[in-house]
């Protein structure tokens, strides 16, 4: 009795099985991309934070400076009064306004330092509000991604049964072959044939041997070319 060898039907588990795997895969591939976004905003956030840091050290320096000047002002002020000539007042005059000039500047550069304090600070808020975003968005597509994939792994277990059962078709005499060819290339191990071409190289099969595949009978045979197994789709 001539068992007929369903390969298409075997293929189409093959297939099934792939893009059930794939979308396995999928998940936690996208769930590993959102991960490495919110490292992304953590070392944003850590560059911000230090560069906070440093503008504040430098804020407080410039405040230290000001102070020392303001206090070394008020020395000449003291000392402009008990001026003993005129050349000795005209000389601390001098200073006093080189002085004051200088205090000016500090002043300047100080509000500046606060106003970048006040930008980094809103924007270390904007990062932090866009990393809780992010990480509630996550956690609720991994917990989705989970529920997922109970099911898709009911349906791959299912699938390889139903692999496995037909395999059994496969004749004894190319079935080490056939496993070699799933083994590397998965469902892309099997092409069908079309127009007597190849579907997998589009290379065109000698009319023998389109024939005997077409006719679903005899030993299944390789592509010459690709050595993919193929089959007829049968209508
Ligand atoms: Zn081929």
């Amino acid at each position: 009795m001539a068992s007929v060898v369903d390969l298409h039907a075997l293929h189409r588990f093959h297939l099934a099985l792939k893009s059930v795997q794939d979308e396995l895969a999928r998940g936690p591939r996208q769930v590993r991309a959102r991960d490495n976004q919110l490292a992304q905003l953590d070392v944003e956030k850590k560059a911000k934070e230090d560069e906070l840091k440093q503008t504040r050290a430098a804020t407080d320096r410039k405040n230290l400076d000001l102070k020392s000047s303001e206090s070394k002002l008020k020395d000449l002020d003291r000392k402009l009064n008990e001026a003993a000539s005129n050349r000795e007042f005209d000389i601390l005059k001098g200073q006093i306004a080189a002085d004051q000039a200088s205090n000016s500047v500090l002043q300047d550069e100080i509000l500046e330092s606060l106003e970048k304090v006040d930008r980094i600070m809103q924007e270390i808020a904007a990062i932090a509000e866009r990393r809780a975003k992010l990480e509630t968005e996550r956690n609720a597509f991994a917990a989705q991604i989970d529920a997922q994939a109970a099911d898709l792994r009911k349906q791959e277990s299912e699938l390889k049964g139903q692999v496995q059962e037909a395999e059994k078709m496969i004749p004894e005499s190319i079935k080490a072959h056939y496993r070699r060819l799933v083994d590397a290339y998965g469902a892309d191990g099997m092409a069908s044939i079309d127009n007597g071409m190849c579907t997998h190289c589009f290379v065109s099969l000698t009319p023998q041997i389109a024939v005997v595949i077409g006719s679903g009978t005899g030993t299944p045979t390789f592509c010459p070319s690709c050595d993919r197994l193929l089959y007829a789709i049968m209508s």
